[in-house]
């Protein structure tokens, strides 16, 4: 879309105020609204806020950040009045003197999308995206008391929340977000919505937007979403599978060879693999994330990969769509900044194809079954995760030390203040008998 086409929009359609978006290192969607009497200002990349207060972002003494507008990701919202409607944009950030803010996510995953086209290889991604309506109490608090006895792929009126799941998607698709499919998840009160394939940067977007009308829409409803990974200990979590296809600069598909799995998916696979670890602090970025990385709810716990439809993998080869062959990427949850985690995802595949890496074997058995020795653990709790992370190379060099140092202080922070606090499941289990 050019300027032009925007403003006759803003004109045409009665649009009053045009949020500006970013979103922080912590995967939170920001924004300002301005009006739309200040759009050329915004289109000539004049807007600027105070990078000091949005955390992990910028030092007090060198605060001004730029919003640069991103004129593809122009959009109505829906779900706003249709008198003196609300537009806007995603922004790219950038500092005083012009250069870009390396501490932007986005910037992050741009970065990266580069890296991989210079390397002649496209990435395109389909999000599967899990996460919770949950009722609100009387005293407008989320609850964890559901009514619902709903299942995996289940209907109304067993799924109590199917209208808001078709709000949801026809808010998006208006918003040129295409969905692919939609549906009850296995827990209780627990969705899915899936995107079409789209490429790295666009997915990471549409994520964000996705987060923001689903808040927004389930709130009209009277309910609250929930992008908490595991918020019911014996159910399972919300994960954010990726689909992944990679093709080369002539659009053939990397990943096969033959209807086989090509030497270059091998290669790619064993990339994700190895920085699993590392970047398990981005991808699970939570205490509770760990919560969900357990056996038996469809969410994995080794480094591992399958070559069939073995769910209970880290990454898994699937051959659904027009029989391509794609892989799954099976760890991220519903927490992770999309940005970042696609970002570290996209690095990962290009030093695999790069060193060429050795694939170790599939495993194609229920990996919850039997006691595994053999194979890697991902980390079991915010601390080892941090611990990897800490002692990753990769990570530091591909977030940037900006990115990697303020991302890191949070995460000890986050884990000394859960391990200061006493839970309920403390106080219930020795309160009284001690
Ligand atoms: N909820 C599972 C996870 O945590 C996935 C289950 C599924 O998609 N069927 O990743
Ligand atoms: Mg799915
Ligand atoms: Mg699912
Ligand atoms: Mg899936």
């Amino acid at each position: 879309m050019t300027k032009e086409e925007i403003f006759a929009i803003v004109e045409e359609e009665d649009v009053e105020f045009i949020r500006l978006q970013f979103t922080d290192i912590f995967g939170t969607l920001k924004n300002i609204a301005i009006t739309a009497s200040q759009l050329e200002d915004a289109l000539e990349n004049k807007i600027l806020f105070d990078g000091s207060s949005v955390k992990g972002f910028a030092p007090i003494e060198d605060s001004d950040l730029y919003l640069h507008p991103d004129l593809s990701t122009f959009c109505i919202f829906p779900w706003r009045p249709q008198q003196g409607k609300v537009a806007r944009f995603i922004c790219d950030i950038y500092r005083a003197d012009g250069s870009i803010f390396g501490a932007d996510p986005r910037a992050v995953l741009l970065d990266a999308c580069k890296r991989a086209k210079d390397a002649g290889l496209n990435i395109f991604i389909e999000a599967e995206c899990e996460f919770f309506l949950l009722n609100t109490d009387d005293s407008g608090e989320i609850s964890l008391k559901v009514k619902e006895k709903a299942s995996y792929f289940d209907i109304g009126p067993l799924d109590m929340s199917e209208n808001i799941r078709r709000d949801i998607v026809l808010n998006l698709e208006d918003m040129g977000i295409n969905i692919k499919a939609s549906h009850h998840e296995i827990a209780k009160a627990q969705h899915e919505i899936d995107f079409t394939n789209q490429d790295a940067l666009s997915c990471a977007d549409a994520i964000q937007t996705f987060r923001m009308a689903v808040k927004t829409l389930a709130k009209r409803h009277g309910l609250s979403a929930s992008f908490m990974p595991k918020p019911f200990g014996n159910e399972n979590g919300s994960g954010m599978h990726f689909k992944i296809l990679i093709l080369d600069k002539d659009g053939n598909n990397l990943l096969e060879e033959n209807k086989k799995l090509s030497k270059k998916a091998r290669a790619a696979i064993a990339g994700i693999l190895h920085h699993a670890c590392a970047v398990s602090l981005i991808n699970n970025p939570l205490v509770n994330s760990y919560k969900r990385l357990k056996p038996g709810f469809d969410a994995p716990v080794y480094v591992s990969w399958s070559s069939n439809s073995n769910r209970s993998t880290l990454l898994r080869i699937t051959g659904e769509r027009n029989n391509q062959i794609r892989l799954e990427l099976r760890s991220p949850d519903s927490a992770t900044n999309p940005y970042l985690c696609i970002a570290m995802l996209v690095y990962s595949i290009l030093e695999g194809i790069e060193k060429n890496s050795a694939l170790e074997e599939a495993v194609n058995e229920n990996m919850y079954s039997n006691e595994i020795t053999n194979i890697r653990k991902l980390p079991s709790t915010l601390k080892e995760a941090i611990e990897e992370f800490k002692n990753s190379h990769f990570v530091k060099e591909k977030l940037g030390t900006h990115i990697f140092r303020e991302y890191l202080s949070a995460k000890e922070n986050e884990w000394d203040e859960f391990n200061n606090a006493i839970t309920d499941w403390e106080i219930k289990k020795y309160l009284e008998r001690y």
